[in-house]
Formats: C-alpha cells, structure tokens, sequence
C-alpha cells in the first residue's frame, strides 16, 4: 500500500474536524499541511495544529485579497512572532484576477510578498505560493529574495516558468482539478516527478461539467494521487512513495 500528506488544505474552513481527518487516515493520508490565509485562519490552524499533533502541520499566511483587511497589520505580527513554530509560509503569492486587484493593486501584492518570503527565507521555511495570472512575478520575487524552498501550488501557468522554476529547485503540486485541467496537466506532464507534491486545496469545490461536482476533503488527494499517476503513466504505489518522500523532504517533516 501508499501512505500520501495532503499539502495544501484550508481545513478551518470544513466543519467536524474529527471526521474530516478519519477519514483522512482511512484514506491513507498520513499527514495534512494547513495553510493559513488571515489573521484568524491563521490561528485557528495553530489551535488545530494543537489538537492534531504530528498530523496536522501549520503554516502561516496571507492571501493578496486579504490586504485590504482592517486587520491586515496584525497578521503580518503573528505571522512574524509564531512563523518559527509553523512548518512552512503559506498560502501567500499574487493574483492578478479582476476582482483581486481592485482590492488590492500589483504593487501592494508585490511589497507584502516580498515581506512574506523574507520571513519565510529568514526562518528557513518553504514557501507555499498562489500565482494565479501572476506566474511571472511570482517567479522572479521568489528568485530575488533568494528563497531556497517553494512549492508553486495548483500550478496552471505557461511551461517556459515552469521550467524556470524546476531549474531553481522549486517544486509544484498537484490538486484534484489534475483529473480534467488542460493547463493543470500539461504541467503536471512537464514537471519530473521529484518536483511533484499532493494537495487538495481543500474545501475547494470540483466540478467537470455535468459529469461531476464535489466540495473537496483532505481525503480527496487520492483522486490527485490516482490522476498524476494516470498522467505520468506509473504506477500507483510508485508515484504515492515519490510524491511523499518529496513534501517529506520539502517540509522537513
Ligand atoms: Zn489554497
């Protein structure tokens, strides 16, 4: 059998933890990375970090729309104070989306970034990054700040960065959107197998049409585990062993 870790998961945001990590468990998930985006998701994570040890892993962050936020000051301090008792920096990055950027400009995304992944480099935490319709940039500041370790989630963007990124040592994840996404696959083909991770993005909501809809669970990186290995043409088991020795080696956990 395989044993998997669920990368990228907002698991404050499903109701009945307990059951939600059974099943997790059942699912042969051995761990789930719990990333932050706010001042109070990022301490409810460190609360449920506590209840869960040695499964569920904090990592802190704070996503670009939530500069706007009255309380945006006050999780850039808790980030700073408590980043050395979580396993990575995260989820944090850029979105050039519409309704993004008119909460918060480029420029603003792009300062509080910077900040973020110097915190991160500074704590030696890897780095876990959104870069929706922002590849680029998100790339380049990654590789300006000199950060040694990045997982580029959910990654959709052109293959001439991601190669960039392969280059620099960074690593991408996989979600379950890898089952029917063009862009999401075709770098998924692209990336070598020791730069893949595991995620769901959870509670993200999946949806093919009218053949499927479903809002996702930490369980659910058993549909990415199936797709990938479906893509790259290995075996189950093999691809479950690779994509966990690298989250193993990215987390350091
Ligand atoms: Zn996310």
């Amino acid at each position: 059998m395989y044993e998997l870790i669920d990368s990228h998961s907002h698991i404050d945001e499903i109701e009945n933890t307990d059951s939600v990590i059974a099943e997790a468990r059942k699912n042969h998930v051995m761990a789930v990375i719990a990333v932050g985006t706010s001042f109070l998701s990022n301490q409810r994570i460190m609360a449920l970090a506590e209840i869960y040890p040695d499964y569920l892993y904090p990592a802190l962050g704070l996503f670009p729309w939530n500069i706007a936020d009255e309380d945006f000051q006050d999780n850039m301090n808790y980030i700073g104070e408590n980043i050395h008792r979580a396993i990575g920096m995260g989820e944090i990055g850029l979105d050039y989306s519409k309704g993004v950027k008119e909460r918060a400009s480029r420029e603003d995304q792009q300062s509080v970034f910077r900040e973020l992944l110097a915190t991160a480099k500074a704590n030696n935490k890897p780095a876990l990054i959104h870069s929706r319709y922002s590849w680029k940039d998100c790339f380049n500041i990654t590789q300006e700040v000199e950060v040694e370790k990045a997982v580029f989630h959910w990654y959709t963007g052109p293959l001439s960065i991601l190669n960039q990124i392969i280059e620099s040592g960074y690593y991408i994840s996989a979600s379950p959107a890898a089952e029917y996404h063009e862009e999401h696959r075709a770098a998924i083909k692209a990336v070598p197998l020791e730069r893949l991770i595991l995620e769901t993005d959870s509670p993200v909501t999946y949806r093919r049409g009218t053949e499927f809809e479903y809002d996702s669970r930490p369980a659910d990186v058993v549909r990415t585990l199936y797709a990938i290995s479906e893509i790259k043409n290995i075996d189950r088991v093999t691809a479950a062993k690779i994509t966990l020795e690298n989250a193993v080696r990215l987390f350091n956990l």
